[in-house]
């Protein structure tokens, strides 16, 4: 799931109007983006097994350190620490902290039982929902649409380019989306998908560049 992560992003700056989009993006995504550097160290493990589930042809065998219960518990306390240690919000840490937990909510729904509860405990999680090809895409497409009303519901744009950015954002993301559902697998190497992962940074620099040209309603 990528769209339904930046929509809980999107989403979040209803409950923490001051913190910025790029932080709330950096929340949803943290798991997503620290993934890649575990798999380009050797840590964590994927393949890529076409048919795996209809949605996601990657095989996630493990990674316990970004995507385990406690993993992503540990690494959410962090999170909402360093921003607590840097601006003083209690509240903006806390959504930011709940931010970066929903990203484990959410993959618990649609990832199959790859899940780990925590490094070294064998049991795993994982609902399924990316076994349903329309249901995912369409969950996804819905929680996209509420995401982007509530952000426009809390923010609004104080010059054009506050406008622009944030639409050719949302659109870039739709598109990326279009191209994972309907597209090819990518190359069963897990260099090139872990650098295609660095990639996702681009989306918090992009959020902050759009949070500086826009103001709370
Ligand atoms: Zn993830």
């Amino acid at each position: 799931m990528f769209l339904g992560h930046m929509a809980v992003g999107l989403g979040a700056k209803k409950f923490a109007p001051r913190v910025s989009l790029g932080t709330l993006l950096l929340a949803t995504q943290f798991i997503d983006l620290l993934w890649p550097i575990f798999l380009l160290l050797g840590i964590e493990h994927v393949r890529v097994e076409p048919g795996n589930t209809v949605v996601t042809p990657l095989k996630f065998l493990d990674y316990p350190y970004t995507h385990s219960l406690a993993g992503v518990l540990v690494w959410a306390v962090l999170f909402a620490l360093i921003y607590f240690w840097f601006r003083q919000s209690r509240k903006g840490a806390v959504v930011l902290g709940g931010v970066v937990l929903s990203h484990w909510v959410l993959d618990l729904i649609t990832h199959r039982p790859d899940l780990q509860l925590a490094p070294g405990v064998n049991a795993y999680f994982g609902w399924g929902l990316w076994n349903s090809f329309y249901g995912s895409l369409i969950v996804e497409l819905a929680m996209f649409g509420l995401g982007i009303y509530y952000f426009l519901k809390t923010s609004r744009a104080k010059d054009k380019i506050g406008a622009i950015a944030f639409w050719a954002l949302a659109f870039v993301l739709v598109g990326i989306t279009m191209a994972n559902y309907f597209g090819p697998p990518p190359p069963d190497n897990p260099k090139i998908i872990g650098e295609v992962g660095l990639a996702a940074w681009v989306f918090v620099m992009w959020g902050y560049w759009i949070d500086r040209h826009r103001v709370a309603r």
